[in-house]
């Protein structure tokens, strides 16, 4: 199935994009829940948490280097941040591609909020 987020991969709908390799896209969240929110997300189109399989083990972790480097580079990373992906509709999944969630610039609190 294919959702917004390939469309933003192929560039047939706008996101601000804040960067990209050849397995990895980051644009800013239409809907920012903190000063700083970004989506991150592997051009491969994994629907759900559940969805992956061995051969994505390597995406996964480049997911999250990804969302480090981020935060390094745009300097909160000492501060801290929060990473998180939802997964179907209890976790509040709402675009069925995978995507980790970088937060920051604020402070967060456990578990909510
Ligand atoms: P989730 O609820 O975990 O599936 O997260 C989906 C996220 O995608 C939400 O935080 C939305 O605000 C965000 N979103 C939806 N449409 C767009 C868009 N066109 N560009 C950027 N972010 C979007």
């Amino acid at each position: 199935m294919t959702t917004l987020f390939t469309k933003i991969i192929n560039r047939e709908i706008p996101a601000d994009i804040v960067y990209e390799d050849d397995d990895v896209l980051a644009f800013n969240d239409i809907n920012p829940q903190a000063p700083v929110h970004i989506l991150i997300i592997p051009k491969k189109p994994i629907a759900t948490l559940n969805d992956l399989t061995e051969e994505d083990l390597a995406l996964v972790g480049r997911l999250h280097l990804t969302a480090a480097n981020i935060a390094k580079q745009q300097g909160f990373a000492e501060e801290g941040y929060r990473v998180l992906m939802n997964c179907n509709e209890h976790g509040g999944q709402t675009v069925y591609h995978i995507h980790l969630h970088l937060m920051g610039g604020r402070q967060f609190t456990w578990p909510a909020g």
